[in-house]
């Protein structure tokens, strides 16, 4: 059981080694994704990919939380293999994502994307809370991962992705968000079936 203190993975300075600095990322994606919805006290899977490499091949499994309200830890574990921790020290965090107000409710249609796909929005830089809060709350799906949203939502995470995309010097980023930006267009397009 991983046993971590936030505080002690932010604001890491430039000599820290990638491994820690991978593990820094993957507790702060894991208070995104906590944080993310509405859903206090509720167990679900998220979309996030475990870390592990057993055998150095990737774990198939997604990671699944629970988070009660502060100060308690979030618990989070693999759906997949024996991987687990908490994680405390979390509440405003630069990656506490908890709504500050309430918002109307739209109609929500479920998009399904593939992982990697998912994984090209999570690294989006420039993400709003609101996108944040969209992408971090995408579940676990068996064709990758499952993300809700309404016409607004995704019209604004479009535009998010089309700015990055554009300005994307790496070739192999730009394709992956070219592949993203696809696949919200075609989704909003689609009819809402309510
Ligand atoms: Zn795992």
């Amino acid at each position: 059981m991983l046993v971590s203190d936030l505080n002690h993975f932010l604001n890491l300075s430039d000599d820290v080694p990638a491994p820690a600095r991978r593990l820094a990322q993957h507790f702060a994606d894991i208070v995104r994704a906590a944080t993310a919805g509405q859903r206090v006290d509720e167990q679900w899977t998220s979309a996030l990919p475990c870390r592990r490499r057993p055998g150095r091949r990737p774990c198939s499994g997604r990671i699944s939380l629970v988070r009660h309200d502060p100060p308690a830890s979030i618990r989070w574990w693999c759906s997949n293999c024996p991987d687990e921790g908490v994680i405390s020290n979390w509440e405003n965090s630069p990656y506490d994502l908890r709504r500050r107000r309430l918002t109307a409710v739209d109609a929500i249609r479920e998009i399904v994307l593939d992982t990697e796909v998912a994984a090209a929005l999570r690294e989006l830089l420039l993400l709003d809370p609101d996108c944040q809060r969209l992408v971090f709350s995408m579940r676990a799906h068996p064709n990758g991962a499952a993300l809700h949203a309404s016409d607004d939502d995704l019209e604004e995470l479009i535009g998010f992705v089309a700015a990055e995309a554009n300005h994307e010097p790496n070739r192999r980023r730009q394709r992956r968000l070219d592949a993203a930006f696809d696949a919200l267009s075609i989704a909003a397009q689609r009819p809402l079936v309510t």
